[in-house]
């Protein structure tokens, strides 16, 4: 059996898991996955953990219960280092030896050097979603409280959803005492849609009471204030970070060619430009756009060619097709530019169409029958609140 190392429990590691399940049935290879964390988050969904639609516990898959149940090897560690010469993997747990190596590291948050912005919320782990969960359920509950301004900084489809999501969980604590401010440093939201969803999108936002404000990039950040390039003074009871991500800087030895961001530069078959054995994708590989989609249609590449590589048949190329995009917009409303293969169009919805659209395509993506029936009854549940 040869021995499969796959380096993060995100969706390009656990997809690509997925993918390889025949092989290990067949005792073609022995699997591995080595992850920060011992789960598997459906990222999409992340807004909704923080105003408890979905319970923590149902927006996560334990990758060390999951892989055992398939025969696979989960190791709870952090990678160090990748020394792709004696094909052993560093970590804080020890060394791991492999024969072909998957590396799904994904993406941090990426703070831009801005002065203070550390030590702001942010929202990319399950971690991240309970601790702004605490804050404004802190401020939701603090009946003494007469005023409370929360801002969210970056206006992409993470920065919309949380901030349409904040709108409805302090609903109850409108009528001048809420304020929700949106702040964008480009000269609109959105910027990988089309300008009727992001108009649809302002609307929506400004119907639940958000002041959004475009062309304010934040200069630096005090405890409780932040100011923008224009020298304005902001002053938040909360503020969240969604200004971007960058890809995590894999140490490898010898060094491997990565771009001027240190995304790993891949041949088309998503292997190493320098050593094939290993393979990566994600957020971590240079040339595509860092998401949920491009991943998941890389992780099935990606097995593919293991398992073609196991059989020395020839390797497949990944050539991305953009699908279209959802983003939710609270309760009831989301926006969703949908590509139709039958009509050769892309649909632009939005609405309540596009809310049971965003449900009913996250519901069928979602891996697994018991996930989906944990999400499905989260939804249930907090639609009949
Ligand atoms: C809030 C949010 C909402 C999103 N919404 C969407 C959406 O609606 N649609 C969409 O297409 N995309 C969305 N995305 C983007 C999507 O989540 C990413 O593009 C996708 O997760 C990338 O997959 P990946 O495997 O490269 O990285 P990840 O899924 O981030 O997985 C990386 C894994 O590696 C682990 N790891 C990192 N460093 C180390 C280390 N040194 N040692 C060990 N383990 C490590 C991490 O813990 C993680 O488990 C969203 C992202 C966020 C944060």
């Amino acid at each position: 059996m040869k021995k499969v190392v796959i380096l993060g429990g995100g969706f390009g590691g656990f997809y690509t898991f997925l993918g390889l399940r025949r092989s290990m049935r067949k005792r073609l290879i022995d699997v591995t996955l080595v992850s920060r964390e011992d789960h598997f988050l459906f990222t999409p969904l992340l807004h909704e953990v923080v105003s408890d639609k979905i319970r923590a516990q149902s927006s996560k898959i334990t990758l060390s219960d999951f892989l055992k149940r398939h025969g696979a090897r989960f190791i709870n560690a952090d990678v160090v280092r990748v020394d792709t010469s004696s094909q052993k993997v560093m970590t804080d747990a020890g060394n791991i030896e492999y024969e072909i190596l998957v590396v799904a590291l994904g993406a941090s948050v990426n703070f831009f050097g801005i002065s203070g912005t550390e030590s702001l919320l942010t929202l990319k782990t399950l971690a991240d979603a309970q601790n702004l969960k605490t804050c404004l359920y802190k401020i939701l509950r603090d009946s003494s409280r007469l005023c409370c301004r929360i801002v969210v900084i970056g206006g992409g489809a993470t920065g919309v959803e949380i901030t349409a999501e904040v709108a409805d969980l302090l609903a109850p604590l409108r009528k001048n005492v809420s304020e929700i401010v949106l702040l964008e440093a480009m000269d609109d939201i959105l910027p990988n849609t089309n300008d009727r969803l992001r108009d649809v999108a302002k609307r929506s936002l400004k119907k639940r009471g958000v002041e959004v404000r475009l062309h304010a990039p934040v200069k630096k950040v005090r405890k409780h204030s932040l100011e923008l390039a224009s020298d304005e003074t902001i002053s938040f009871d909360c503020a969240i970070w969604t200004a971007g991500v960058k890809a995590v800087d894999c140490d490898f030895s010898p060094s491997q060619s990565k771009s001027s961001a240190n995304r790993l530069k891949v041949l088309p078959t998503l292997q190493l430009k320098k050593d094939p054995s290993v393979f990566a994708l994600g957020d971590i590989v240079d040339g595509y756009p860092m998401t949920a989609q491009v991943t998941v249609a890389q992780a099935k590449i990606v097995a593919r060619n293991i398992n073609a590589l196991l059989l020395n048949n020839p390797l497949s190329n990944f050539v991305y097709t953009p699908k279209g995009m959802l983003f939710s917009l609270g309760r009831w409303m989301a926006g969703a530019e949908v590509k139709t293969h039958l009509l050769n169009k892309v649909l632009y919805i939005w609405g309540l169409a596009a809310w049971w659209v965003w449900h009913i395509v996250y519901l069928r993506k979602i891996p697994g029958f018991r996930y989906k029936l944990r999400i499905l009854t989260d939804w249930l549940r907090s639609s009949l609140q």
